[in-house]
């Protein structure tokens, strides 16, 4: 069984068919998946909790849905870009929804300077001002990290900002979703952080990628889909849901030279290590 760890449940593109979509992704043998609460605005990231409560089962009750679902977990965080709406309201809604045992990560937070948003001092005051939130309630990061182009100028403020302000926490995160290279890895790795690969690793054009991929360590690896974005090969450009987290499970097991078992165990055990969860899956 594996975890996507890194699913964007509530978007307006499963409006449709979200029942159906995780009941594929529970048969595709995906035990768990980790909504990701950032909304179009902040005022929305309590979007990936009210998934979790609609389809986990309430206490001991069977679910009602009828159909076998992953186990659901919950993210809240303000995206780099909307770090602008990070007032006292946004933040106080943050550290209430932290505060929820369902809501066991802060994220998808971090540095975007590859698309045009957010001014970078304002997203990095934003990080900040998150980080604070979450080392009180105790909850790992989810990290989104993106530089200009080829440079690495996110990465550097990024982990400069981790040692000083997450380290001392020894709570640790997740690189979602990763992008960089060795030295990123290693230095990430270092900071306690699992790396999270998604379905790009399966493009044609990301050997450097793969290249990294194989150089991490079996207990320090996760997978995700990142849906509804980066459907892995062939499926480019359609739409992704967790049930295709198992191709990328597939080609970081190629990498890594180990079975797709050794994959699904190792990343399993990474995340409920992370989040301190006992192993109890599915629903
Ligand atoms: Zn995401």
């Amino acid at each position: 069984m594996l975890i996507d760890s890194h699913a964007h449940l509530d978007s307006e593109r499963y409006a449709d068919d979200r029942a159906a979509m995780l009941a594929r992704a529970w048969e595709a043998g995906v035990s768990t998946v980790l909504a990701i609460g950032i909304g179009e605005h902040a005022s929305g990231m309590d979007g990936a909790l009210k998934i979790c409560r609609e389809f986990n089962p309430q206490s001991d009750q069977e679910s009602t849905q009828g159909a076998k679902f992953p186990r659901l977990y919950a993210s809240a965080g303000v995206y780099p870009h909307n770090t602008p709406e990070a007032d006292e309201t946004v933040l106080t809604q943050l550290d209430t929804l932290l505060a929820k045992p369902e809501v066991i990560a802060c994220g998808e937070i971090g540095l975007d300077y590859y698309h045009e948003g957010a001014p970078h001092n304002i997203q990095r005051a934003g990080l900040i001002a998150q980080l604070e939130i979450a080392a009180a309630r105790k909850r790992p990061i989810l990290i989104h990290c993106r530089g200009t182009n080829e440079s690495t100028d996110a990465w550097d403020d990024l982990l400069l900002i981790l040692e000083e302000n997450w380290r001392p926490t020894g709570l640790g995160g997740v690189m979602h979703c990763f992008g960089g290279g060795w030295e990123e890895a290693r230095r990430s790795l270092d900071l306690g952080f699992l790396v999270s690969f998604a379905g790009n690793l399966t493009y044609p054009k990301a050997q450097p990628l793969r290249e990294v991929a194989a150089r991490i360590p079996l207990d320090g690896i996760l997978v995700e889909t990142d849906a509804p974005w980066l459907t892995p090969a062939p499926d480019r450009g359609k739409r992704n849901e967790p049930a295709f987290v198992t191709r990328t499970a597939h080609s970081l097991a190629g990498l890594l030279g180990v079975s797709s078992e050794e994959i699904a165990s190792a990343t399993t055990k990474n995340f409920l290590r992370l989040f301190r969860l006992g192993a109890d899956v599915g629903n």
